[in-house]
């Protein structure tokens, strides 16, 4: 078990370094790029930032314009340079990851949008004049890529967030030993700086309508409310207190860690038995995060080893920090009188068509929590609270590609994990920045429209 773990159980203050390059270290890896005439690793960047462009500026150490030429992509540098996929997107593609050692590509961009930070290299002036209002609902990834655009692009922004802080997953659910707060925070800052307008403790649907917004002369309004709600498994035993969601355990961490609740509040106390049932990025957070709190976590899973959705170093790093794991292993019910303090499984077996099939055998294990890790889907606030907005059979917004992202009722665009179910940041991105470009495609045609007075 890591002795970062080991200093800090059953505290809040688990933070590991951040594992940032100095510039030295930085220019002299950027100095590595090929330059390469096809670049892959643009290829292989869902947002496809204009990486060798970025690394050449940096290898001349004009972090300003390295900066600039990130802020064309991207209004999340700093959160995408430590949490992205690297390894199967840019740096897994990097002609030179095939041959010896690829550029460390996340941490250049990570050190660019520190340095900028730090030393306000770039600067931006709203305009006095705006194209256009716009309302996004919701802060994550999703709803702060169409804020920034659309504040770029020209257009007066308001995000309306349900949360007493923006950031979505990036502040209430990657945990901060992930991703440090104060670096999100400092993003919120520099799109704030756009001119973008942000109204925390706001529960669209319940505090205010779609209808209640346009009426407050909104040209276009953006869903970006994410899979609020956690999926449950349905065994019994399944309400007892001590079946948590790793949602709830994370966001707890969150607010004790941020002061704004108590940490006898959180739900897990030194040595707890903890099952993390999933074995997702998720689990694997939930499970590292008990762990840093003093427990012992195992991982159960319904399959082998080799079938888990967690990214490689993810699952790597929890195995290093003590995480056990049972392969194999389907959760049959959760025991106890007024709380849980038994887990039972049905051991499972491979037969000889290398289907996986029940054996029998039924293991119950004593258990203080369990920490649900199975996935998430939307909340119905918005859509039950309005006319015209369409939702497939699990709840997922349905939007168009002309203009692009826009739902069943006029005027109203959706996009991230709200539409195409839970992914990753970058992608949450990419589909919000075609979203940013299908609101502006709108608001131009509404104000054409309006002018020859249609
Ligand atoms: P969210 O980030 O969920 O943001 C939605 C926002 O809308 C929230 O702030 C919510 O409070 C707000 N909201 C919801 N309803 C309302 C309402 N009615 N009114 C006002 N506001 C509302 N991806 C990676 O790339 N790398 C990782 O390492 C990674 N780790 C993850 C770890 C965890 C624990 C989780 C849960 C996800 C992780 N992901 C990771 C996935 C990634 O964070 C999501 O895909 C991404 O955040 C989705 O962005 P979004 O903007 O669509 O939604």
């Amino acid at each position: 078990m890591a002795d970062d773990n080991v200093r800090s159980k059953n505290s809040l203050s688990f933070d590991g370094p951040d594992d940032s390059f100095n510039p030295c270290e930085a220019i002299t890896e950027a100095k590595r790029c090929l330059n390469c005439k096809k670049p892959l690793c643009r290829t292989g960047c869902p947002i496809e930032h204009e990486i060798p462009q970025f690394i050449e500026a940096l290898a001349r150490g004009n972090v300003g314009e390295a900066s600039t030429i990130i802020a064309r992509r991207s209004n999340l540098p700093a959160v995408c340079g430590r949490v992205c996929p690297h390894e199967k997107q840019c740096e897994g593609a990097c002609i030179l990851a095939k041959k010896d050692q690829g550029i460390r590509i996340g941490k250049l961009e990570q050190f660019i949008a520190d340095f900028d930070a730090e030393m306000e290299l770039t600067t931006y002036t709203p305009p006095n004049k705006f194209a256009g209002k716009v309302a996004v609902i919701g802060s994550g990834p999703a709803g702060l890529t169409v804020a920034g655009d659309l504040a770029k692009a020209g257009y007066q922004v308001t995000v309306f967030e349900s949360q007493t802080e923006p950031g979505g997953v990036l502040v209430y659910g990657i945990p901060d030993f992930r991703l440090k707060k104060d670096v999100v925070r400092r993003e919120i800052r520099r799109i704030e700086r756009l001119g973008v307008a942000f109204n925390t403790e706001v529960l669209v649907g319940p505090d205010i309508t779609i209808d209640e917004m346009f009426a407050e002369d909104y040209d276009a309004i953006f869903i970006g409310t994410g899979t609020a709600l956690p999926r449950t498994l349905d065994v019994p035993g399944k309400d007892l207190p001590g079946v948590l969601q790793a949602s709830y355990l994370l966001q707890m961490v969150a607010l004790a860690r941020a002061g704004n609740v108590d940490r006898r509040e959180v739900p897990i106390q030194l040595g707890d038995q903890i099952f993390v049932i999933g074995a997702g990025n998720v689990a694997m957070d939930a499970a590292r995060t008990a762990i840093r709190l003093g427990a012992k976590a195992t991982v159960v899973y319904h399959r082998t080893e080799k079938e888990i959705t967690a990214l490689p170093s993810e699952y790597q790093q929890a195995k290093e920090e003590g995480v056990q794991f049972i392969w194999l292993a389907s959760t049959k019910q959760f025991l106890g009188q007024d709380n849980l303090t038994c887990l039972e499984y049905e051991a499972l077996e491979i037969d000889t068509d290398k289907n996986i099939r029940g054996s029998g055998r039924f293991v119950k294990v004593p258990a203080d929590k369990v920490i649900l890790a199975i996935g998430q889907r939307p909340a119905a606030r918005i859509i039950s609270t309005t006319t015209g907005i369409e939702v497939n059979d699990k709840g997922y917004v349905i939007t168009k590609d002309r203009p692009y992202g826009l739902t069943t009722r006029r005027g109203v665009f959706a996009g991230g994990d709200v539409v195409h179910e839970p992914a990753t940041v970058v992608l949450a991105m990419k589909e919000a920045k075609k979203v940013a470009q299908g609101i502006a495609l709108y608001i131009e045609a509404k104000k054409l429209l309006e002018e020859c007075g249609k």
